[in-house]
């Protein structure tokens, strides 16, 4: 007991690795779904885009960006996210474990917490957790560079995806259906899908495009006067937009600022 008493708060903290991502640079957390692969399994996710998981990610997106102040745009996909925090953001003193840990643990509660809302008849059957990782991007321009390659990701895993799951649900084993797509163009992944009547470019925006998370202007529908304007509110909002076009920024500016 008297040797506990020796030890030192100032000694224990001093070997504490302290890193800062660098300054005024914007921090990217992206988190990803552990074995999402088995967790969509088991919960009969609809292939290839089960369209409640989706939702309930975006819940989750939506509640870390009205929770963090300096999270000012969310971009996700499949069993992932990510969140673009301000450029001069001092959230925990940019400390990348901090910041990473907070909003990856902060995610995975609620989409406990609001498993039910989305998934009515399914039991949650296996505790959900996520991976999480802060990158630093050092100007806007690469930081759009960034947000397009997942948007490109999006495109060509969802028609990839959707291929091979009608080549499945047509019949052909995994194997068959990942060999028969080897190696395929997006031309004669098109043309794949028309055989089986489907027109990629008519399937849900959320699936081709993926999901935008920030603050919008919503006008408020309470003032029922005619010729009234409504009230503009600052609302939190999800979109299926194209944000490798650079209109979409140029029409919000404010987001990046
Ligand atoms: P890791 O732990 O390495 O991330 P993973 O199994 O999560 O492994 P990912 O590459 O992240 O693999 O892919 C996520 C997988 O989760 C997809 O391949 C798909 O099978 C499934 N998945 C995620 N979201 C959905 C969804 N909305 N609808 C259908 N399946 C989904
Ligand atoms: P921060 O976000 O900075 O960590 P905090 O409010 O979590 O702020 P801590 O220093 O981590 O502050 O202290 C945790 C606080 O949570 C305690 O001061 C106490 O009020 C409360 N708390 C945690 N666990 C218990 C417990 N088992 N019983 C009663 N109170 C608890
Ligand atoms: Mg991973
Ligand atoms: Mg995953
Ligand atoms: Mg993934
Ligand atoms: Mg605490």
């Amino acid at each position: 007991e008297g040797d506990i008493c020796k030890i030192k708060p100032e000694f224990m903290k001093s070997f504490q690795f302290e890193n800062k991502l660098l300054p005024s640079t914007w921090i990217v957390i992206r988190i990803d779904g552990c074995h999402f692969h088995k967790f969509s399994d088991i919960h009969d996710f609809e292939k290839p885009n089960d369209t409640n998981a989706l939702n309930l990610m975006n819940s989750c997106a939506m509640a870390v960006v009205e929770e963090f102040n300096d999270v000012v745009f969310a971009y996700g996909v499949s069993d992932e996210y990510s969140f673009v925090l301000k450029k001069d953001s001092q959230f925990y003193g940019r400390r990348p474990s901090e910041i990473v840990s907070v909003i990856t643990s902060f995610f995975t509660s609620v989409y406990v917490m609001k498993w039910k809302e989305c998934f009515l008849l399914t039991k949650l059957k296996l505790s959900p957790y996520f991976d999480g990782r802060a990158i630093c991007y050092p100007s806007k321009e690469i930081l759009l560079d960034y947000l397009a390659w997942r948007q490109v990701d999006c495109h060509i895993n969802n028609q990839y995806n959707t291929c091979f799951w009608m080549l499945v649900k047509s019949g052909m084993t995994k194997n068959k259906a990942q060999e028969y797509l080897k190696g395929t163009q997006t031309q004669e992944k098109n043309k794949l899908l028309n055989r089986f009547g489907i027109d990629y470019n008519t399937l849900p925006i959320m699936f081709r495009q993926g999901s935008s998370v920030f603050w919008g202007m919503e006008e408020s529908t309470t003032n029922e006067m005619e010729g009234v304007p409504g009230i503009s509110v600052k609302k939190v909002v999800v979109d299926y937009i194209n944000i490798i076009d650079k209109s979409f920024w140029y029409d919000h500016p404010h987001i990046l600022g």
